[in-house]
């Protein structure tokens, strides 16, 4: 059996035992219904106020969430609704890009000890409105902390993942590592500065792996989150987390201190599984 407390102890989750074999049955997922004739983010939709700034020529927004109750939450979003085939993989490598390199100009741009980036496909993910959008934000805002231990030490995350027999590939000084609190979650890293030419070719090439080697037995690609953080204007890790397992109440008296959620297969098995596929 694997024990693990990542990344800093506060949260354990174990795997192994009698049980670590991948599960590709997902009779629980569906594809996501696209809707244009509803969509909150159409042009004619959003307010003149909400829209900040336009990239390329138009084609991409970026907004004020005027829902939020962060102090600081942007989004980013193309002008049309994709269709649920081009959500998946959150619209090939050249959108993937020019959304990374505007997002790394709004964190830059505003000054925040903590940002996070957050972009879902799927409802299973989280994502409500199948519009595909960007989350910018400030996870604190004003007079919360979300830290139990002020020096959580966010930029040594790569220091307890990284491991021999986790490691998926590294492309161009980007390493991609399983790991994480849910079955075939996946850690990045870069090496030196943010940039998103080399990391966003990353996510694709993860996002493909995960859709072929990850595919459910009803033909589905999974459901997926993306999460970047970063600290004081650096990039710390990102994260892709796909949804291969449904968490019952064990995993959330885990969150809540009171137990350890255990993975129905570990990180280990993700890795060997998804290298396969290279
Ligand atoms: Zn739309």
């Amino acid at each position: 059996m694997d024990v693990e407390r990542f990344p800093v102890g506060e949260i354990t989750t174990i795997s192994g035992g009698t049980r670590d074999e991948i599960k590709l049955n997902r009779p629980w997922q569906v594809q996501i219904r696209v809707d244009p004739e509803n969509c909150p983010f159409a042009l004619g939709v959003l307010k003149e106020e909400e829209i900040i700034k336009l990239y390329r020529g138009g084609e991409w927004l970026l907004i004020e969430n005027i829902f939020t109750p962060r102090g600081f939450h942007q989004m980013l979003v193309p002008k049309e609704c994709w269709v649920a085939e081009k959500l998946w993989d959150l619209g090939g490598i050249e959108e993937i890009t020019l959304a990374l390199g505007i997002i790394e100009g709004v964190v830059r741009k505003n000054d925040h000890d903590l940002i996070n980036v957050g972009v879902h496909s799927g409802y299973l993910a989280g994502q409500n409105i199948p519009h595909l959008h960007y989350h910018i934000f400030d996870p604190a805002g004003e007079n919360i902390s979300i830290f139990k231990n002020e020096q959580l030490p966010l930029r040594h995350v790569r220091e307890v993942a990284e491991t021999d027999s986790r490691i998926i590939f590294r492309h161009n000084g980007v390493t991609v590592v399983a790991g994480g609190h849910r079955a075939g979650q996946c850690y990045l890293f870069i090496d030196g500065h943010f940039d998103n030419i080399r990391f966003g070719e990353a996510v694709h090439r993860l996002l493909a792996l995960y859709a072929d080697k990850f595919r459910s037995v009803q033909g589905l690609p999974p459901d997926f989150g993306v999460g970047l953080v970063f600290k004081e204007g650096n990039f710390c890790y990102g994260t892709i987390v796909p949804v291969l397992n449904n968490w019952c109440v064990t995993e959330y008296l885990a969150l809540m201190g009171a137990g350890v959620i255990c993975l129905p297969w570990s990180h280990e098995k993700t890795a060997a599984h998804l290298r396969s596929g290279l």
